[in-house]
């Protein structure tokens, strides 16, 4: 076992435990702290009372490219890039304060089950990093859009001022719903 110093374990321990209060799971846990597994098992079931979910992370890009999930992982991006840009912050700090805005903007706590969980947030910039996923700027209303690196993105509308087929469904149907409105006016 490697020493280390009392202070810096205080500070793992510190980081571990904002971790886990923000959601994080086992994984990340172990990747971003130099906490032992057992360690981190028994802080995990101290917090929250259970133990931590096993199996692996199952993430692959396509998630963060469905509707609701891209929205979410836009405006976490957006937040994420600026604080690393302007507020000199970096790696899992920048992360766990953009995550923390992230909450406040959409009104929800870690607890809260919301569309993105701080394990996927912090999955999302690894595949930014890696140059996976990258933001465009929707050429409707210029905010910018988490999308595949690899796909043509000329002219690229988001979600919400593209609204996906089923949206158009639904609108199709209120339409045909009006028309056999008047006909019988
Ligand atoms: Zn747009």
């Amino acid at each position: 076992m490697i020493k280390k110093s009392v202070v810096e374990e205080a500070e793992q321990i510190q980081l571990a435990i904002e971790l886990i209060r923000l959601g994080a799971r086992l994984q990340m846990l172990e990747s971003q702290t130099t906490l032992s597994r057992e360690r981190l098992i028994k802080l995990y079931k101290e917090l929250k009372g259970v133990s931590p979910p096993k199996g692996m992370l199952p993430f692959s890009t396509d998630w963060f490219l469905t509707w609701q999930p891209n929205i979410h992982s836009s405006i976490f991006l957006n937040i994420y890039n600026f604080l690393v840009e302007y507020a000199d912050l970096k790696g899992i700090h920048a992360v766990m304060k953009a995550y923390k805005i992230y909450l406040e903007q959409v009104g929800k706590d870690a607890q809260d089950e919301p569309v993105l969980s701080l394990t996927r947030a912090w999955t999302l910039v690894r595949f930014v990093e890696s140059r996976m996923l990258k933001l465009v700027p929707c050429t409707c209303c210029t905010g910018n859009f988490v999308v595949n690196a690899y796909d043509l993105n000329q002219n690229y509308q988001c979600g919400i001022c593209h609204i996906p087929s089923r949206a158009g469904k639904t609108k199709l149907a209120k339409e045909a719903l009006e028309k056999s409105l008047a006909v019988n006016a």
